[in-house]
């Protein structure tokens, strides 16, 4: 006999019903059980998807205003802290983090929660590898007519790195400019 398809839907239905109230038995009953929380560990492997070609794995559950993954996490009193998915992570992970430094994103990816991916910088370590036009300018190693940001070729002038060759150009090109003005 063929089965009629709205058949075969009720028939998938009700065994995904099934299912799924056998899995909440399941779990309760290990909640009973005791009051031992899941691994961390699991709970960040749970929450986020690898990506095959970054390695990243991105944070699953809520993310704040800009872009980080959070996590509640059950401290000793019963109650529920806030704690960044990242942070989380790599404490889970790798360890504790060493006082008074921050978790970088190595891939920049904000979401992202691989515990490989992340590493404790300082503050203004963490800023200078930020996206902030003073990071992206402090990466370049070539000004932009294509010379070297080197030691001979670099002066510093009001906290910006400027261009020795360019500098002397611009230089010498207005000192002919003024002399072709002045009529000298
Ligand atoms: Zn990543
Ligand atoms: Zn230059």
């Amino acid at each position: 006999m063929r089965v009629r398809p709205d058949n075969a839907e009720r028939n998938k239905s009700e065994q995904m019903r099934a299912a799924t109230s056998a899995y909440h038995k399941g779990r309760k009953k290990n909640y009973r059980c005791g009051p031992v929380a899941r691994p961390l560990c699991d709970r960040i492997k749970d929450r986020s998807m690898p990506v095959p070609w970054s390695g990243c794995w991105l944070w699953l559950g809520a993310l704040d205003r800009d872009g980080y993954g959070h996590v509640m996490i059950k401290t000793g009193g019963g109650n529920e802290i806030r704690r960044g998915a990242h942070r989380a992570s790599y404490e889970a992970f790798n360890g504790a983090i060493p006082d008074g430094l921050q978790i970088d994103h190595l891939c920049r990816v904000r979401c992202c929660v691989n515990p490989d991916h992340l590493e404790a910088v300082s503050c203004k370590e963490n800023l200078h590898r930020g996206e902030t036009r003073a990071a992206i300018n402090g990466r370049k190693t070539h000004c932009k007519n294509g010379h070297p940001f080197n030691d001979s070729n670099t002066v510093v002038s009001n906290n910006k790195r400027v261009c020795r060759t360019c500098r002397n150009d611009r230089a010498l090109s207005d000192y002919y400019r003024n002399r072709i003005t002045n009529g000298t």
